[in-house]
């Protein structure tokens, strides 16, 4: 398999890729879970692309001059050479099979492209149980089935971890005195379910799942047959749908306080959102920030009654009812605009802002699932006290169940109640 990849130093760097009419080059770094969730991908696309381009690995760590040279700072990044040029994207994190393939495409043309594509083996593969989504319940799960010889394939759009993974500390799960790293605790909860045997489909595209006869298809060739599935997909924050919502998620615009309240020290932000999380996560802000204006589209708030006080009388706080966002703008770094509507008079104007954050609650990811499915009325799905969902040998985990709490300890009670439960239907 690996003949068709070279690894190569910087020394031959220009003979090796700049000289070649394609090259693709992978800096990886040991000890790096995203670098291995590449790892088979690249390794598989070299079989299909690999007369046509030169692939290329270079351990970013031994070639650290190179590696800044070519301003390459975090791994993997995956970078693109045509003629000694270098192309099309740069691929860092959970990189997607198809983004890698979209850039070789891009570089052979449409009509090779077209051959290459019709080489590729479409692969069957059997388990026990699949798990999708690789958050603290799938993992968790995982570990349980692995430990009880249970073969089991955990799938994750993403890289796994879950919200778990982004969270900046996490000072309430049980067994640590001090706060955790979130990425560290997820980590942790990764490599335990690798260790215990658990196989990783990690960065994929889930293209088609069919429930009723266990079946997954994941990015474009692999149909993973199961003989369970757990649904561990958790939930993601609602989308207000206002205009340049999506142009700044994650610049300029954040969804979790923990994560980014920190950037915020002595600058202004705006809160949209007046429940509970909205206005707990404004007492969080406020230790950082030195302004502070909630926009909540009711003439209350909506938060239990002790941090509706406390925002009520904080002197950085200021609250803006009956408006809601139309649009946000940004005019630089950490200069941000919401344009605001008064429900009442119609009336708009703009509240600048150094960041937004958006608090209006969370959606359930199964929009890639059976309509078959039976969810409460926000949409959750709903189980029985084994975490079985309406479909035959279906279970669910985690934040996607319906449930009055979700947090980490929840998640993994249910992913570790859902594993027993399954194991005891398999025996
Ligand atoms: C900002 C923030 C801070 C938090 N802080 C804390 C805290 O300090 N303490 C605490 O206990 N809880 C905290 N929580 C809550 C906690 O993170 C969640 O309850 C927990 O992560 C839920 O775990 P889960 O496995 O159900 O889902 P998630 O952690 O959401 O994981 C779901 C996984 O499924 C994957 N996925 C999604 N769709 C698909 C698909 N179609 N196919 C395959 N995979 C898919 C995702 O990529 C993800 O990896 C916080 C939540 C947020 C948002």
């Amino acid at each position: 398999m690996e003949e068709k990849i070279k690894e190569i130093r910087e020394a031959d760097f220009q003979a090796e890729v700049l000289e070649n009419k394609f090259a693709v080059v992978d800096f990886y770094s040991t000890d790096c879970p995203p670098c291995n969730a590449l790892e088979e991908k690249y390794e598989a696309l070299s079989e299909i692309y690999g007369d046509d381009v030169q692939f290329i690995k270079i351990f970013r760590q031994g070639n650290r001059d190179l590696a800044e040279k070519l301003d390459v700072t975090g791994s993997p990044t995956v970078l693109f050479y045509d003629n000694g040029q270098e192309c099309g994207d740069r691929l860092t994190g959970g990189v997607l099979r198809s983004d890698i393939m979209k850039n070789l495409d891009a570089m052979v043309g449409e009509s090779r492209a077209e051959e290459l594509h019709s080489m590729i083996k479409p692969v069957e593969t059997e388990t026990d149980v699949l798990i999708l989504g690789g958050g603290p319940a799938g993992l968790t799960a995982g570990v349980y089935l692995a430990q009880a010889h249970i073969e089991t394939i955990l799938v994750d759009t993403a890289l796994p971890g879950g919200y778990v993974a982004t969270t900046h500390l996490v000072s309430n799960y049980p067994g640590f005195i001090e706060p955790q790293n979130g990425y560290m605790l997820s980590h942790y909860m990764s490599e335990q379910a690798i260790a215990n045997g658990v196989e990783f489909r990690a960065a994929v595209e889930v293209n088609k799942v069919d429930l009723e006869r266990k079946r997954i298809k994941i990015d474009g060739f692999e149909t993973i047959r199961a003989r369970k599935i757990i649904i561990a997909t958790g939930s993601k924050p609602r989308p207000l749908g206002v205009l340049g919502e999506d142009t700044y998620r994650g610049n300029g615009i954040s969804y979790c306080a923990t994560c980014d309240a920190k950037y915020y020290q002595d600058k202004e932000v705006v809160i949209i959102g007046g429940g509970n999380s909205a206005i707990e996560e404004a007492l969080f802000i406020a230790k950082f920030a030195s302004k502070i204006t909630i926009v909540h589209q009711l003439d209350h708030l909506q938060a239990n009654k002790e941090a509706q006080k406390k925002v009520i009388s904080h002197d950085k706080i200021e609250i803006i009812f009956e408006h809601e966002p139309r649009e946000f703008r940004k005019y630089g770094n950490m200069d941000m605009g919401v344009v605001v509507e008064d429900l009442e008079s119609g009336k708009k104007r703009e509240l600048r802002t150094n960041g937004i954050f958006i608090f209006v609650g969370f959606i359930p990811n199964i929009s890639q699932l059976s309509n078959k499915l039976k969810v409460d009325q926000w949409g959750y799905l709903e189980t029985d006290i084994e975490k079985r969902t309406n479909i035959d040998g279906v279970y669910a985990a985690g934040d996607v169940t319906s449930k009055p709490f979700r947090q980490i300890t929840t998640a993994v009670a249910d992913g570790t109640v859902a594993a027993i439960a399954v194991g005891k239907e398999l025996e």
